[in-house]
């Protein structure tokens, strides 16, 4: 049998980057995936790669991330677009705040740029007069097509990086024996590994459900709709607007922040559902609109229900059209996709017997921060 340097469980982005970064540093990796193709939050999300939402620590990832994308984007097409990020203003507290965080860019070194009123109806064709006061323009920040990047990063890993790859392996068991894992699938089929790392998502049911019902893993359902492809229209870029300028943990290191916060409507619908309202277009010209937060432990996850809340969506539509006049607001797709998180910290890290690394609860920050995240881990996990 082979013995692998590392096997990644979990075929998402956290773990196929974990597994990217340990065969850069030329370590013998196999990852193994539960379902024929990886189908979790990986596939069903936004695709911002936004380092300027993120609190310091995570920024410094997603930068990182940045970079790698554009190096894996020229070699192999994994659906990248440049076009950067914008947050919308609406109001003379969100300017401020977008003025602030622009302040502490600078000091950062991470290019942003303020535009006016006039520039961003200017920038972004069918945004309201009527709703915008200002902007804040990240020009570095790319975007990835969630249902297709995972599967074409995987295949260029295969390809070109020797990953042995293996799909329909739904891990039931790791166990420490002697100098290695032994990792069982369901089927009985064993891998061998000096290290293994976790990458479950918010699958908690298969490995160490007991670790993980007496956490404070939760975890949050998000609805997303997309428009039918939009004739002679063209919007670029990840587009984040006023209720995200309220919510980004990026935000909550501006002076103003609390204080705007305090003042905020607590029963509002929008403060019901967690929505924020996002745009952007998707490479068949239709326009993805999101998203809403709704919470359950990560034990009671199933209280989430299967469903759509149509009140939500509606919501969603109305509060969409107050920010942007699009040619057509008739809807091709609705979805939700679910990714988990802790109450109390940025991520979920636990390991077992020295060699069994459970690495889960990357929260919303997923597409934008497991490339420099990962990075960092297999650094550290191996010594290098
Ligand atoms: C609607 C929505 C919008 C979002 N938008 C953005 C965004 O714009 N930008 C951003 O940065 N982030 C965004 N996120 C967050 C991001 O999608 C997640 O942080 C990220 O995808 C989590 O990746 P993951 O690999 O941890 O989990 P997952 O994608 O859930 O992957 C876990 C994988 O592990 C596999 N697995 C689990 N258990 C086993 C087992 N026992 N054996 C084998 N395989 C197993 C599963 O089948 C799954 O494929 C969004 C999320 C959602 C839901």
């Amino acid at each position: 049998m082979k013995k692998y340097d590392l096997v990644v469980v979990g075929g998402g982005v956290l773990g196929t980057f974990h597994a990217y970064h340990a065969l850069q540093n030329g370590l013998q990796v196999a990852l193994l995936e539960k379902n024929k193709m990886p189908q979790g939050a990986t596939t069903q999300n936004f695709g911002q790669v936004v380092p300027s939402g993120m609190n310091t620590k995570w920024q410094t990832y997603g930068r990182e991330s940045l970079k790698i994308y554009k190096e894996i984007q020229q070699q192999y097409d994994i659906t990248l677009r440049e076009n950067g990020s914008v947050y919308l203003a609406s109001n003379k507290e969100e300017v401020q705040l977008i003025e602030e965080l622009h302040q502490i860019n600078q000091n950062n070194q991470y290019t942003s740029e303020l535009l006016t009123k006039e520039e961003c109806i200017t920038k972004y064709p069918g945004l309201r007069p009527d709703y915008i006061q200002a902007g804040l323009f990240f020009p570095e920040e790319v975007t990835v097509e969630a249902r297709e990047m995972i599967h074409r990063l995987q295949d260029f890993m295969v390809k070109h990086m020797s990953l042995d790859y293996f799909t329909n392996r739904n891990v039931i068991a790791c166990e420490q024996v002697n100098n290695s894992v032994k990792i069982t699938s369901s089927s009985g089929e064993i891998f061998e590994a000096e290290k293994v790392i976790i990458c479950n998502g918010n699958e908690f049911k298969n490995l160490y459900p007991e670790l993980f019902n007496s956490s404070d893993l939760e975890v949050t359902k998000l609805q997303m709709l997309q428009t039918k492809s939009q004739s002679n229209y063209k919007l670029s870029g990840n587009i984040l607007t006023g209720w995200s300028i309220r919510r980004y943990e990026a935000f909550a290191e501006c002076p103003s922040f609390f204080k705007i916060k305090s003042k905020e409507d607590l029963d509002s619908l929008q403060k019901k559902w967690g929505v924020h309202i996002l745009f952007k277009q998707a490479p068949d010209g239709s326009i993805i609109i999101g998203d809403s937060h709704e919470y359950a432990d990560a034990k009671d996850m199933e209280n989430l229900g299967c469903t759509l809340n149509m009140d939500i969506d509606h919501f969603m539509i109305e509060e969409a059209q107050k920010i942007m006049e699009l040619p057509t607001y008739t809807i091709q797709n609705r979805w939700f996709g679910m990714y988990s998180q802790c109450k109390t910290s940025d991520v979920f890290q636990q390991t077992i017997d020295d060699t069994i690394h459970i690495i889960t609860g990357i929260g919303g920050k997923g597409m934008t921060g497991s490339a420099g995240f990962a990075k960092e881990n297999i650094t550290q996990l191996f010594n290098i």
